[in-house]
């Protein structure tokens, strides 16, 4: 599982990886980027 990272303004590799659900419904993913730390986060597809 990738999500765009920010901070190295690149797709990266989401550790620690959970699922959440967002005020409007939606499943999201939000985890910490691998290389540099810094939360990122994913929507799910749908
Ligand atoms: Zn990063």
């Amino acid at each position: 599982m990738v999500a765009y990272c920010f901070k190295c303004r690149a797709n990266r590799e989401i550790g620690n990886a959970t699922q959440t659900t967002l005020k409007n419904g939606r499943l999201a993913t939000q985890g910490n980027c691998l290389v540099c730390g810094t939360k990122v986060f994913r929507m799910a597809r749908g």
